[in-house]
């Protein structure tokens, strides 16, 4: 039967390289987009042309009833959730004493309560079919801490350990729980940063070269699929060697 991923975040960057990788995979795919709807509709136009089923959801992950809408949708289009891969994430940079309570607030709400309530609205339905992959995207920032991402870090160590906690609870369900952490993405989330800090990041990387999405994609793909079905718990790195 026709396996049904959900990529949040899908519209752009990683999500999208990774909803067009689970689409060559032989994958229906359910495009989840918070205002970029052209860029959600390009996504779901691309994962069609490898001869799938792809639809795009609006959806603010942070919102409970969104989310739950989000995942039935799915379920009623395409039948069943084979894989989850919690992508959706934003950055909110500052020092400690500059950032607002606010600026904390959205950036856990939406990159580790998000994780959160999609797996939650999922979990249920990979517990009855007895299988699933869920792949929450974490980020090396979420290892190593990184001074003016306090709330960054606190959110991706806070999936680190959400990935593993789930992998114990679930894994007598068939169910397969990890994380990927990726290094420095060309993707929007850094075209913002300043030609000083690329060079800074640039002399970390053992392998000389910044990560394109699909990069991170071939590893969330991986995660994917039955090449898979023994790793659990798990946080894969995809960094060029930056961090090690
Ligand atoms: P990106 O290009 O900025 O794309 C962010 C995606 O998240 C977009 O699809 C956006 O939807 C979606 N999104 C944001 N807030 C949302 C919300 N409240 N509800 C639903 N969707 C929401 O980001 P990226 O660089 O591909 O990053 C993807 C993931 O990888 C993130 O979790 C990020 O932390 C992680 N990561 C990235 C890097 C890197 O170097 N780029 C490194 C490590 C980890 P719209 O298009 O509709 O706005």
């Amino acid at each position: 039967m026709t396996k049904t991923a959900i990529v949040t975040g899908g519209s752009r960057g990683i999500g999208r390289a990774t909803a067009i990788e689970l689409s060559k995979m032989g994958m229906n795919v359910a495009v989840i987009y918070h205002g970029n709807q052209v860029k959600a509709d390009e996504t779901v136009a691309a994962c069609k042309e490898n001869g799938v089923d792809a639809i795009a959801i609006r959806c603010d992950v942070k919102k409970k009833e969104d989310v739950e809408a989000s995942v039935e949708n799915v379920r009623e289009t395409f039948g069943s959730v084979d894989v989850l891969v919690n992508n959706a994430g934003i950055t909110k940079d500052g020092l400690l004493l500059r950032m607002s309570e606010e600026d904390f607030d959205d950036v856990i709400d939406t990159n580790l309560k998000g994780c959160f309530l999609f797996s939650k609205a999922c979990s249920g339905i990979m517990m009855k079919q007895r299988s699933g992959k869920i792949i929450n995207i974490a980020s090396i920032v979420g290892i190593q801490g990184n001074a003016g991402q306090a709330n960054y870090a606190a959110s991706k160590a806070g999936i680190i350990g959400f990935t593993k906690s789930l992998a114990k609870e679930l894994g007598s369900r068939g169910i397969n729980v990890n994380a990927v952490a990726p290094g420095f993405v060309e993707t929007d989330m850094t075209d913002v940063l300043s030609d000083k800090v690329k060079e800074a990041l640039m002399s970390l990387i053992p392998l000389k070269r910044t990560a394109k999405p699909e990069d991170i994609a071939h590893a969330i793909a991986f995660l994917a699929s039955e090449n898979a079905d023994y790793i659990t718990g798990q946080v894969l790195t995809v960094d060029g060697g930056m961090c090690m």
